[in-house]
C-alpha cells in the first residue's frame, strides 16, 4: 500500500546513498514528472529509449521500476495543486527522478516550479555538461572544441526571491533602513532584491566541481565570478572557492595564486571575470573544463554554451544535492506549449539528461550505449525538425520516430 494519497509505488527498490555514494539496485524505483507542453510526447519517447537501452544492455537482468509523480498541470488535475507535498516527498525518498519541463503557472504563487523545486530539495548544484555531437549544427566553427561541465549554484544569489517591489510600503522600509544604517541612496521609486552568497553556499558548490573534476581526470575548474565589481558577494565566492582547495584538496588540486599558474600533476584550480569569460567560450573554449560559478552566471553561461554546440533543444542537466544524494534530472528548455501533442519536438534534452541520470547510478554502460546510438542518429542526418531546418540532405523524423530511430542504432 503506498502511503501517497496518489502516487502508485511500483514494485521495486529503493537507491541507497552511502557515504554521499548512490548504490542503485538491479530494480531501483525511479521518479518522472512528464511536464506540460510538450512534455508528454519528449518523456515517451525518451522512456522508450531508456527501456530499451537497459534491456539491451542487461538483458533484463536490470530494470527500471517507474513511478509517476505528479507536479504542474497534471499536479492540479490530479492532486489539486501545482506542487504537490507528496511529489515534494516521494522525490526526497526515492532519492532521483526525472523531469520534463513545467509551465509557471501564472498568478499560482509560485515564482517557477522549477526554481521551487530546486530550492525545497536544497539541489544546490545545477549540473550542465555542453559538449558537441559530431553532426549537429552549430553556429561556431568548431564547435568539437566545446567539452565543458558547468556546476551552478542553485540556492542563492539574486534568484533567492528575497525582493520587494518598487512603490511598496515594505520597500519604502528597507529602502529608510539603508538610508539610516549604512547612508545608501537608493532611489525612491526602486524595487530592490537581495543577492546573498554564502561561504557555506559557495564551499559545497566548488566541492562537487571539484570533485568532478577528480572523478573525471580533468585537469582544471575555473570559478567565474564578477568580483571585480560586487566584491563580497561575487569576489568572496573565488575567495573561498580557493579557500576551500588549501583546506580539502591540497594533495590534488592547487589554486592559481598558490602556484603562479604552474599546478604540475595537480588539478589548477583558476579563476575568471564573467564577460572575459563569455568572449573566451567562444574565442578559446578548449581551456576550460569545469565551470563553477553562481546562479545568475551560471544561468547565461549554460545557454550561452548550450547555443555553442546545438541549442537548448540538446542541452542535458541535472539539479543535485550530493549531500543527501537527492537529484532530478531534467530537459533544460520550456514547455514549447505551441508543439505540445504534436510528436514534433526534439527529445534529445531529456535524453541526453537521461545519460547523466544513468552515470549518476553507476550504470555507465547504459549512459555509453545511448551516447553512441545518438551519435550515430546524428550522423546518419535522421533528425527532428529543429536541425532539420539547419541540416543539408536530412530525413525529417518525429519526435517518436527519432527514439525508434536511436533504439534501431543500439544495436
Ligand atoms: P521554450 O518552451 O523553451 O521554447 C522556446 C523555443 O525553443 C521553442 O519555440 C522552440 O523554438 C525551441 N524549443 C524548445 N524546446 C524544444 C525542443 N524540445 N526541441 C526543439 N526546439 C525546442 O521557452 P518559452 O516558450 O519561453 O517557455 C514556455 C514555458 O516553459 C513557460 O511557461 C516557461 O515558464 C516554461 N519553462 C520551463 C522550463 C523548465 O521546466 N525547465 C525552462 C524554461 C521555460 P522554435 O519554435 O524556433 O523551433
Amino acid at each position: 500500500m503506498s502511503k501517497y494519497p496518489h502516487i502508485q509505488v511500483p514494485d521495486g527498490d529503493k537507491l541507497v546513498v552511502k557515504d554521499g555514494k548512490v548504490v542503485t539496485p538491479d530494480r531501483p524505483i525511479l521518479g518522472f514528472i512528464e511536464g506540460d507542453g510538450t512534455g508528454p510526447d519528449i518523456w515517451r519517447a525518451s522512456k522508450y529509449l531508456f527501456d530499451a537501452a537497459v534491456k539491451h544492455t542487461y538483458g533484463g537482468k536490470r530494470e527500471i521500476a517507474w513511478m509517476e509523480v505528479y507536479a504542474g498541470e497534471k499536479g492540479n488535475q490530479v492532486c489539486g495543486s501545482y506542487l504537490p507535498d507528496e511529489t515534494l516527498d516521494a522525490l526526497r525518498e526515492y532519492e532521483v527522478a526525472i523531469k520534463g519541463p513545467l509551465t509557471t503557472p501564472i498568478g499560482g504563487g509560485f515564482r517557477s516550479l522549477n526554481v521551487s523545486i530546486r530550492q525545497k530539495l536544497d539541489l544546490f548544484a545545477c549540473v550542465r555538461p555542453v559538449r558537441h555531437f559530431p553532426g549537429v549544427p552549430s553556429p561556431v566553427v568548431a564547435p568539437e572544441n566545446v567539452n565543458m561541465v558547468i556546476f551552478r549554484e542553485n540556492t542563492e544569489d539574486v534568484y533567492s526571491g528575497l525582493e520587494l517591489e518598487s512603490g511598496t510600503p515594505e520597500v519604502e522600509k528597507l529602502i529608510a533602513f539603508c538610508k539610516e544604517t549604512f547612508g545608501w541612496d537608493i532611489r525612491p521609486d526602486s524595487g530592490v532584491g537581495i543577492k546573498p552568497i554564502s561561504a557555506q553556499g559557495t564551499k559545497r558548490l566548488v566541492r562537487a566541481a571539484i570533485n568532478h573534476a577528480i572523478e573525471h581526470k580533468c585537469k582544471s575548474v575555473t570559478l567565474v565570478h564578477k568580483g571585480n565589481i560586487m566584491k563580497f558577494t561575487e569576489g568572496a565566492f573565488m575567495k573561498w572557492g580557493y579557500e576551500l582547495v588549501r583546506e580539502e584538496f591540497s594533495d590534488v588540486a592547487v589554486g592559481w595564486e598558490d602556484c603562479g599558474g604552474d599546478p604540475g600533476d595537480k588539478i589548477l584550480v583558476k579563476d575568471t571575470i564573467a564577460d572575459i569569460f563569455l568572449q573566451q567560450i567562444l574565442t578559446r573554449p578548449k581551456e576550460f573544463e569545469v565551470i563553477a560559478t553562481m546562479n545568475l552566471n551560471g544561468d547565461y553561461m549554460s545557454d550561452a554554451l548550450a547555443a555553442q554546440v546545438g541549442g537548448i533543444g540538446i542541452a542535458p542537466g541535472a539539479n543535485i544535492n550530493y549531500e543527501t544524494g537527492v537529484a532530478c534530472f531534467e530537459a533544460t528548455h520550456g514547455t514549447a506549449p505551441k508543439y505540445a501533442n504534436l510528436d514534433k519536438v526534439n527529445p534529445s534534452s531529456l535524453i541526453l539528461s537521461g545519460v547523466m541520470m544513468f552515470e549518476y547510478l553507476g550504470w555507465q554502460e547504459v549512459a555509453d550505449a545511448i551516447t553512441a546510438a545518438m551519435t550515430k542518429t546524428y550522423q546518419e542526418k535522421t533528425v527532428t525538425y529543429d536541425f532539420h531546418r539547419l541540416m543539408e540532405g536530412a530525413t525529417l523524423l518525429k519526435c517518436s520516430e527519432f527514439a525508434k530511430a536511436v533504439v534501431e542504432n543500439l544495436n
